[in-house]
């Protein structure tokens, strides 16, 4: 099948992609430290080289602002692709660690740093470039070759990076199979050595049970819905801007925007009105005609959405509610003192609107948050040090960040990812290395005649004295 835009491989392409990926690595081309670094450089040089290519792609699927391609896509990919570069010698190296004393004698132990081998990427179209390049630094930092299926509902940056990736990396190495569902089956149907998976939690279970049949191991990076708890005492104009921002950036479409907002009644009016103010000051009065407010990615979540808001029951539109399908449009809007098995309150949201429940106080917020599935982000906005530690200490999540949203993300050295359905597995930086890498634990022992005997305690026959009990 092809779209207009992109052509979708066949079955003898995705074989050859396969074969090609596995022989390559079987060759240990890839294993090769100056191999890795010359790739990692032609990535950086992808990278720069064609901003304006990657930006306008970015711009076609998802009307994503210049600004924004940059600091959620450009930046962060940079930005692994540098740190992989800067570290890669020392993540690659043994790590010798001291044996026990009953190894002592004429032995060396070490973790060697193996790739894990032929692996396989599928990524996500709402950072379709950053959630690509991602893992992509981490196969090749470890030493992996790699087949990469990007998301074909972002067919723009699809194609650029089909096209970009042939002409700056080893085709024999990293290779692009474009497609859907039925492409990707077909992909999932072979033996990989991991499988790198981010997206939705209902497609993660096919991707596991497709694993589970080879044993493959598996990073499944996925969402859910990420809870910002406002302490009544958090300065409401930085809490409300920064919880703005989490909630608009992507047009929301962002794995760990805060999904909904849990808060006293007492402190709802003030945030509502910063909020107010920080969309005004983001968007202008009518957001639908700033330039820097990105769409719906498609006419199924613009009605996947649409429907969530029409059909919630509690509940009142305190900010935004219009939206227009031609433009696919929704504007900022959030909904205060939804009811807690409301509509809203069952998927992830992975759009603008901003549901926001009252609670009689922190310990009410708490336990409603463990009433659901763990998220992948949890934030709380307090400048109350043990109300804060309460929060971190008595629930689950795959990050937290306190008084911010989405920051945590953008930093290499924390790894991301989620905790039971929100995820699998962690990457960025170091993280990343080493969930294509397989730590493979070697002892080494010299045949001195010494350290013989200093071991042959362990030989039969034994007798009371030989380890002078
Ligand atoms: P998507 O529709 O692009 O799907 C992701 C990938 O899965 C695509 O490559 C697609 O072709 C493939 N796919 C779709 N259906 C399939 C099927 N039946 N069998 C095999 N493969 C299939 O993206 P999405 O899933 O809508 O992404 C949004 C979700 O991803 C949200 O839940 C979001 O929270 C999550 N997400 C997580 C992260 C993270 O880093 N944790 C990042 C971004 C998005």
């Amino acid at each position: 099948m092809t779209t207009s835009i992109l052509h979708f491989n066949d079955e003898a392409e995705i074989s050859q992609a396969y074969e090609t990926a596995r022989q390559t690595f079987r060759s240990g081309c890839t294993r090769s430290l100056k191999y890795r670094r010359h790739q990692l450089e032609q990535l950086w040089r992808l990278l720069s080289e064609n901003e304006e290519g990657l930006l306008a792609a970015l711009y076609k699927d998802l009307h994503k602002h210049k600004n924004e391609g940059v600091l959620g896509e450009l930046i962060p990919s940079k930005e692994e692709v540098n740190d992989a570069l800067k570290h890669l010698d020392d993540w690659a190296r043994d790590e010798k660690v001291t044996p026990a004393l009953v190894n002592r004698a004429g032995v060396t132990c070490l973790k060697r740093k193996e790739p894990k081998g032929t692996t396989l990427i599928i990524s996500p179209w709402n950072y379709p470039l950053f959630l690509t390049i991602g893992p992509m630094v981490g196969a090749i930092a470890a030493g992996c070759t790699a087949v990469i299926k990007p998301s074909e509902v972002a067919p723009h940056t699809a194609q650029i990076m089909t096209e970009l990736f042939a002409r700056y990396l080893d085709t024999k190495a990293y290779i692009v199979i474009n497609g859907g569902a039925h492409e990707t089956t077909q992909l999932l149907e072979r033996k990989w050595d991991h499988i790198f998976y981010t997206g939705n939690g209902m497609v993660a279970k096919i991707i596991m049970k497709a694993a589970s049949k080879h044993l493959t191991s598996l990073t499944l990076e996925l969402g859910g819905k990420s809870p910002a708890i406002i302490d009544e005492d958090a300065n409401m104009a930085i809490a409300a801007k920064r919880v703005a921002f989490g909630k608009t950036f992507n047009c929301g479409q962002t794995c760990v925007a805060p999904d909904y907002v849990l808060l006293t009644s007492k402190a709802e009016g003030k945030f509502v009105a910063a909020l107010k103010t920080a969309v005004q000051e983001m968007y202008g009065s009518d957001p639908q005609l700033s330039k820097d407010y990105s769409r719906i990615i498609n006419n199924r979540h613009f009605h996947r959405l649409s429907k969530v808001l029409n059909e919630n029951q509690s509940g009142e539109i305190v900010i935004g509610g219009q939206s227009d399908e031609k433009d696919l449009y929704i504007a900022p809007t959030v909904i205060a003192n939804v009811d807690r098995d409301d509509k809203l309150m069952e998927d992830e949201i992975f759009g603008p609107l901003l549901p926001m429940i009252r609670v009689a106080d922190v310990d009410d917020a708490i336990e409603y948050i463990n009433s659901k599935d763990e998220p992948l982000a949890l934030y709380v906005f307090s400048s109350n040090k043990k109300l804060v530690n309460k929060v971190l200490d008595s629930t689950r999540s795959g990050g937290a960040l306190v008084n911010d949203t989405l920051m945590h993300v953008a930093e290499g050295a924390l790894p991301f990812g989620g905790t039971g359905p929100s995820g699998m597995g962690a990457y960025h930086g170091k993280a990343s290395f080493d969930a294509f890498t397989h730590e493979r634990s070697t002892m080494i022992k010299d045949l001195n005649p010494v350290s013989e005997a200093v071991m042959g305690v362990r030989y039969a026959p034994y007798t009371s004295t030989n380890l002078n009990l």
